[in-house]
């Protein structure tokens, strides 16, 4: 996959499922260049866009229609919000649950769950699950297979750790489909309170908990309505599913595909727009199927040693799925990882800049320079700071900076110690970095984001 790899896509990558699917023989052209462009989409923006086949536009349409009315209809019931965020219940979500937090209502489909139901009811779920969760299902593995192909695996390298096709006996499916409504106005009226206004007064577009991974191998995600931003390879969010057709899907990595690739697939990051949804009676709805490791396997790393991929020795013991899914993963420790082989970015930069832009491009539009300053530096201090504050038991209080820049210069200050345990940059004074000088900002940023200096100034090569 080298030579054929090494090209920069301008905007996120569409491949056509039908060129996905492999077939006897010789891989065709077709296959590999699909191959090609999934790969590196995947590696430059952590998701690509799949076309299904016409023939699926219908089923995808008539399901988001169906799980706009599913929600629409539905009375809000507080007792119903204390959803189990229990990490054991991984694999055994069902039915409905709502997040108020986030503004995210789900329903969750899960072939094969019996029990007496999450609470009871005598509701119908939205039309069509089954059928959608087939299709998804079947596109997703040959997904999967495509992203095996690429790593020059064995095919069907995952069919050991997926459900059965179809399931056996009495076994419950791990992979689910998940009906999502985000900020539907009849849901966010009670909740209204919760999204207003920030701090600084700002309408908030996302919720607190920005940073998402999935726990599936997987995940094909169909939206009504444009708001997913997935975190691309600079760091900079983008909005992926802003120009999806009726056939199209979207499709991204999540944590157990990075563990089983041992650390070759980047898991996607992501989060949803909680605001903007002027004039929706309805919300933002979306389907998405994730496809996921059963929990009885385990991950090893054996077929990616088999062909020939360097394995560092965090995924070298065999781990069970079980367990693996129930451990936190901090996004920032698994992104700091060179995950993808280099594809040699930085010297391809300037090959890029005559490429035309598209018009329809995803890209979000840059902000200026000095506000993106600060707001960057406002994440990185929520981000980083704030963590090494709370794991060294810190209590943060700034000084102002008119008197820290005295502190900068004595030996016996009130911040000095917390500057030298939080690892803040020499000669910055110590204000939260709203008050500091943009200059001072930046050596925050360099300091807490090694190389970010260098991560924006290609953003400004780039911009027109
Ligand atoms: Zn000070």
């Amino acid at each position: 996959m080298t030579a054929m790899a090494e090209t920069v896509l301008p905007s996120i990558g569409r491949v056509r499922l039908t060129d996905l699917i492999a077939v006897e023989g010789l891989p065709s052209e077709s296959y590999k260049v699909s191959i090609s462009t999934l790969t590196q989409s995947l590696a430059q923006y952590s998701a690509a866009i799949i076309q299904l086949p016409i023939s699926d536009g219908a089923l995808l349409r008539s399901s988001l229609e169906s799980a706009r009315l599913f929600f629409h209809q539905r009375a809000y019931s507080p007792p119903e919000m204390a959803h189990t965020s229990d990490s054991r219940e991984w694999c055994k979500t069902s039915g409905y649950y709502a997040d108020p937090q986030i503004l995210q209502e789900t329903y969750d489909y899960r072939p094969g769950f019996t029990s007496a139901d999450s609470n009871g009811s005598m509701e119908l779920p939205p039309a069509g699950l089954s059928d959608i969760f087939a299709l998804l299902g079947k596109a997703a593995r040959h997904i999967l297979d495509a992203i095996s192909f690429s790593l020059n695996l064995r095919s069907f390298s995952f069919t050991e750790i997926l459900d059965n096709v179809p399931l056996r006996g009495r076994e419950m499916s791990s992979s689910v489909l998940s009906v999502c409504c985000h900020s539907r106005p009849s849901f966010q009226g009670a909740q209204h309170h919760a999204l207003t206004a920030s701090e600084d007064g700002q309408l908030v577009m996302f919720p607190d908990q920005e940073h998402q991974v999935e726990k599936s191998l997987i995940t094909l995600l169909k939206s009504d309505r444009a708001g997913l931003h997935i975190k691309d390879f600079h760091g900079r969010w983008l909005l992926v599913d802003g120009d999806l057709g009726p056939q199209d899907a979207l499709v991204y990595p999540g944590l157990a595909l990075y563990q089983a690739t041992a650390g070759y697939v980047s898991p996607a990051v992501h989060r949803t727009e909680i605001g903007n949804m002027d004039g929706s009676m309805y919300g933002r709805c979306s389907i998405s199927f994730k496809l996921m490791p059963k929990s009885m396997a385990s991950f090893n790393c054996s077929e990616m040693r088999a062909a020939g991929h360097g394995v560092e020795a965090q995924f070298q013991l065999p781990i069970p799925v079980d367990d693996f899914m129930q451990r936190p993963h901090p996004t920032d420790q698994l992104l700091t990882k060179s995950i993808f082989p280099s594809y040699g970015f930085q010297a391809e930069q300037d090959a890029m800049k005559p490429m035309k832009r598209k018009k329809n491009s995803t890209r979000c539009k840059p902000l200026p320079p000095s506000k993106r300053l600060r707001l960057e530096a406002q994440r990185v201090l929520k981000e980083r700071v704030q963590d090494i504050a709370d794991k060294k038991g810190i209590k943060l209080r700034f000084c102002n900076l008119k008197e820290c820049e005295g502190h900068l210069q004595s030996r016996d200050s009130p911040c000095g110690s917390i500057r030298m345990e939080i690892g803040w940059p020499p000669g910055v004074p110590f204000v939260h970095p709203h008050d500091l000088p943009n200059k001072s900002k930046l050596g925050f940023l360099e300091a807490y984001e090694p190389g970010w200096t260098a991560a924006q100034q290609d953003i400004e090569n780039q911009s027109p």
